[in-house]
């Protein structure tokens, strides 16, 4: 199985050693045409308007668009959940637009840039240390999306079908359950197109 991390900015190494981690070959992905052979992807954290810029400036918006319209799961981190969100507080236009949330960027307060806590997580774990980076939350999740998990009522970490997305960085601590639960979401979307 084959799980991309797009590269064009951001934790990037970390995520592929994650995946490698869990028996998934890892992909760093810096040309569009790398999509066709993934069954997975994840966009890193990082900063969602420098990765939008690279996005278009390397023609990945349509590819990335058809990846998520062919059921491949997509994991988005931190910047990356800001990139799959339909909705972005307080600004106008979106960037893939992919799941059905409204997310609010660097929403934890400047007083409290990055800070890690142990999160519940639904399906995944009961003590998850999650690291935040100026990250953001999502303020309204629509109907068919499950909320995995919040911190304080904020809700941190929401799955819509085949989408996945969390304010923080899984990647960082070697905790490997979350990167298992998105390599599981890759088999059974492999499985079902079998
Ligand atoms: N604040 C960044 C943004 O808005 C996200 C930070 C991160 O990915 N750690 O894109």
């Amino acid at each position: 199985m084959k799980i991309g991390v797009l590269a064009l900015q951001g934790a990037v190494q970390e995520h592929a050693r994650a995946v490698e981690a869990v028996g998934a070959e890892a992909i760093l992905v810096k040309r569009a045409e790398q999509l066709l052979e993934l069954d997975g992807l994840i966009l890193p954290g990082g900063e969602s308007t420098t990765m939008r810029r690279l996005i278009d400036r390397y023609d990945f918006m349509e590819p990335l668009l058809a990846f998520g319209a062919a059921k491949k799961p997509i994991f988005g981190t931190c910047a990356g959940m800001i990139l799959l969100a339909q909705r972005i507080n307080n600004q106008e236009s979106n960037h893939l637009g992919l799941m059905d949330v409204t997310v609010e960027r660097n929403a934890f307060g400047r007083q409290v840039d990055s800070f890690e806590t142990d999160l519940v997580i639904k399906d995944v774990a009961d003590d998850f240390p999650a690291v935040f980076i100026r990250a953001p939350y999502i303020l309204d999740a629509g109907p068919a999306v499950e909320v995995l998990s919040e911190d304080t009522g904020r809700i941190v970490a929401a799955r819509d079908g085949h989408y996945l997305a969390t304010a923080f960085h899984p990647e960082l601590t070697g905790d490997t359950r979350l990167i298992a639960y998105f390599r599981n979401m890759v088999e059974e979307a492999a499985r079902a197109k079998v």
